[in-house]
């Protein structure tokens, strides 16, 4: 039996579009051109990645600054203006959400990649953050922390319903030995925290979602490889499902059901008019 490897992305990936997911795991296209909200929410989860490598004692608003202009990249974005624009938006946002942060915080971890193993699958995945639960110290637990730099602030259900958080959970329990049920959502534009505490059975759930995710992509991919590849089968193993996301697609291009259900976005319409759609 194959083994596949999973993560939520590629997950995800599956769930919204078999095509898409043909071209990005399978196909392993490579894409050109970037997105001017990911270098967005790049830079800022890597300046709050490093705040915490540097010693507590030189935690200032003037590093937050320099750590998110460090980090900025201008790919994707329609001109300097416009980059100078969101990374000014950028510095503000990151400078107020890390001096509204316990003083004396220390993450567990960040950005730690984890995974775990199940029959026939394994998940992995990359943490933005790793808290100790200081609600209750004996209980030796840990929070996941992931961050969200996108315009709209999560709902609890989008907490609750995130298979990502839940298997970062799993993750943590499992590889690292330390109890986590507690997952949160940090939307960082508003400073919201929005969390989630899943039970041993919420968790089981989520893992067999994955479990039946695996066995879809398993069955696609070795069917893929024991038939001769013409329109026909390739339309009914990895269908193209048009949706919302197809304008900022990047196999849109090559795409004819993308084409058809929606015009191709510019590199920086991800932006928006206040902030970023997705992280
Ligand atoms: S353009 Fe739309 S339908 Fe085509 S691969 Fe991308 S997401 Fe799927």
């Amino acid at each position: 039996m194959r083994f596949v490897k999973l993560s939520p992305t590629k997950a995800n990936t599956w769930l919204d579009c078999p095509r898409r997911f043909y071209f990005t795991y399978v196909d392993r296209r490579r894409v050109a051109g970037s997105w001017a909200h990911f270098s967005y929410g790049n830079a800022v989860h890597r300046a709050l990645r490093e705040w915490f490598e540097i010693d507590a004692r030189d935690r200032t608003p003037a590093l937050a600054e320099k750590l998110v202009i460090d980090s900025w990249s201008s790919d994707g974005f329609r001109d300097d203006d416009q980059s100078r624009q969101w990374r000014d938006h950028a510095v503000e946002m990151v400078t107020a959400y890390l001096d509204d942060l316990p003083s004396n915080l220390e993450p567990v971890a960040t950005e730690r990649t984890l995974a775990f193993k199940e029959d026939g699958f394994v998940v992995e995945g990359r943490i933005d953050r790793l808290d100790d639960d200081l609600h209750d110290p004996s209980s030796n637990a840990l929070i996941v922390i992931d961050y969200k730099t996108g315009k709209l602030v999560p709902s609890e259900d989008d907490v609750r319903g995130s298979s990502a958080l839940a298997m970062y959970a799993v993750m943590v329990s499992r590889a690292l030995g330390r109890p986590c049920t507690e997952v949160a959502l940090h939307h960082i534009p508003s400073g919201e925290v929005i969390t989630w505490k899943h039970t041993p059975e919420s968790l089981a759930r989520q893992v067999e979602r994955m479990g039946a995710i695996a066995t879809d992509i398993r069955r696609a991919e070795d069917t893929w490889e024991s038939v001769e590849h013409d329109e026909e089968t390739f339309d009914e193993i990895f269908p193209p499902k048009p949706g919302p996301l197809c304008g900022f697609c990047n196999f849109w291009d090559v795409c004819a059901a993308g084409q058809a259900h929606a015009a191709r976005k510019m590199p920086w319409d991800g932006l928006g008019e206040l902030g970023p759609d997705s992280d």
